[in-house]
């Protein structure tokens, strides 16, 4: 293990969206960094040129910088490196640990061929004929080791054995002479001083190849740990049919992102039987060793569980500028003030909601403009009897100089007695004149929300229509 500080990464290719898997492998690289005190970098590995456009770089940007995980350093960008990744390659060819190649694609074909039967990895007959013969296109080839074995040894898998005659000599530079992606993260990863390469399994193959340059060049190999995929809840691949993928859609589905990193951070990591944890605990309890090897499945009850958890902490004013974004996007009128009703009705509503288009659902009943527009279910409570009960109510609340939850719980319950009925008898036709039938919490949250002078023109509108 390098006894430098710690340095890790996270490698994206941008591809338009940000996976859920990357996001994890972001959060695992940052909480390393962070437990061990060291740093936390970024490469944007955008060297397939057509994918790679300013604006799937710049999800990537917004994703990371949604879930917090913030790189310590500026980004690096691999296309930009070529000359660099070419130097390594030189210096492979200089020491006979790469070749010039000039096996035509039909030749290798053939040569793939012969390799499967004879159950072996594929050789070039320039591997050791290499002398600058003449200047046909040609690849650079890494002179890959045909005897022993490459040994991983994964923080994850554990110890990971590939045998060396398995592994063909990998091209370094392409005929146009561009860099390989085998090639250019050794190089980058050493320059950039990484000293832990944690990232997906299904880079586990490269690490073998990688090990085997890093020693060719004489570079220190860096510590591996490769973390298992994220199932869907049925143990199959993650695809859109589970409901999400991309780090943007979790955004929009409403859910925040202190519980995505205490989520995702349970998705092949945890400590004992430690559900819900802050950023700084997990921090503090981070080790490798403690990430599982097998594929974790993502479970949208815990993750549900986790958002309601973290909905209940949040401070109200950023849960209120949330569900204001959402009522934008639905087109639903906000008018001046309501902020203020939001602030009074969120920390009321809060309890029941999974996600914020849920807790902005909670909040419609306050937001609504006067008069509201009663539904025939709720014109039909209002019978002469119940009329009369709601307008002495009307009184008794237009009296009523406390406005809290408790004065008001305290106010109803005397109106009833005084009525000398139950709650029943007149609670749910409120209920119906203060939230037009919308979802609305308890009666004295519901005044709350509304606040006095709200709640008793919702009354008055009420009781002055047409019976
Ligand atoms: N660019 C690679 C990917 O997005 C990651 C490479 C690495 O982490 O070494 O899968």
């Amino acid at each position: 293990m390098p006894d430098r500080p710690v340095v890790t990464r996270i490698a994206p290719s941008p591809t338009g969206a940000m996976h859920i898997g990357t996001a994890r492998t972001a959060l695992f690289n940052w909480l390393y960094a962070k437990h061990t005190g060291g740093k936390f970098l970024l490469r944007i590995e955008d060297t397939d040129r057509e994918r790679s456009t300013e604006a799937a770089v710049q999800v990537i940007f917004d994703g990371l910088a949604w879930l917090g995980l913030t790189p310590d350093d500026e980004p690096v960008f691999q296309f930009a490196r070529a000359e660099r990744h070419v130097l390594a390659a030189q210096e492979l060819l200089a020491k006979g640990n790469a070749y010039r190649c000039y096996m035509s694609v039909e030749e290798t074909t053939a040569e793939r061929e012969i390799a499967r039967a004879e159950g072996r990895a594929i050789r070039s007959p320039w591997r050791d004929a290499d002398a600058n013969v003449n200047d046909r296109p040609h690849v650079i080839r890494f002179k890959s080791p045909q005897e022993g074995e490459t040994v991983i040894c994964d923080k994850v898998k554990g110890d990971v054995t590939f045998q060396n005659k398995d592994l063909d000599d990998l091209i370094l530079l392409r005929t146009d002479g561009t860099p390989t992606y085998n090639l250019a993260v050794i190089v980058d990863d050493h320059e950039m001083g990484i000293t832990h390469v944690i990232r997906g399994d299904d880079h586990l193959n490269n690490a073998a190849r990688q090990t085997q340059i890093y020693e060719a060049l004489g570079w220190e190999v860096p510590v591996w740990a490769h973390l298992p995929m994220i199932n869907g809840p049925d143990g199959k691949k993650l695809s859109k049919r589970h409901g999400a993928q991309a780090v943007s859609e979790f955004d929009e589905m409403g859910y925040l992102p202190e519980a995505m990193r205490n989520y995702l951070a349970r998705l092949g990591w945890g400590h004992g039987n430690d559900e819900i944890f802050t950023d700084e605990q997990a921090a503090s309890w981070f080790e490798l060793e403690d990430v599982v090897g097998a594929p974790a499945r993502l479970d949208w009850d815990k993750l549900n569980h986790l958002n309601n958890h973290y909905i209940r902490q949040a401070e109200i004013g950023r849960l209120a500028d949330l569900v204001t974004k959402i009522h934008v996007s639905r087109d639903f009128p906000l008018h001046d003030g309501d902020q203020d009703i939001l602030l009074r009705t969120i920390p009321l509503v809060r309890d029941g909601a999974k996600t914020m288009p849920e807790l902005a659902d909670a909040t419609v009943f306050a937001l609504k403009r006067r008069p509201l527009e009663l539904t025939d279910k709720i014109k039909g409570m209002l019978n002469e009897e119940t009329r009369a009960r709601l307008g002495r109510l009307r009184q008794a609340l237009g009296a009523q100089l406390a406005w809290e939850v408790s004065d008001l719980e305290a106010a109803l319950r005397g109106f009833a007695e005084s009525e000398g009925v139950g709650m029943g008898k007149f609670g749910p036709a409120l209920r119906g004149v203060l939230s037009g039938g919308s979802p609305a919490p308890d009666l004295a949250g519901a005044l709350v929300s509304l606040g006095k002078p709200e709640s008793l023109g919702r009354l008055d509108d009420a009781l002055s229509q047409a019976a």
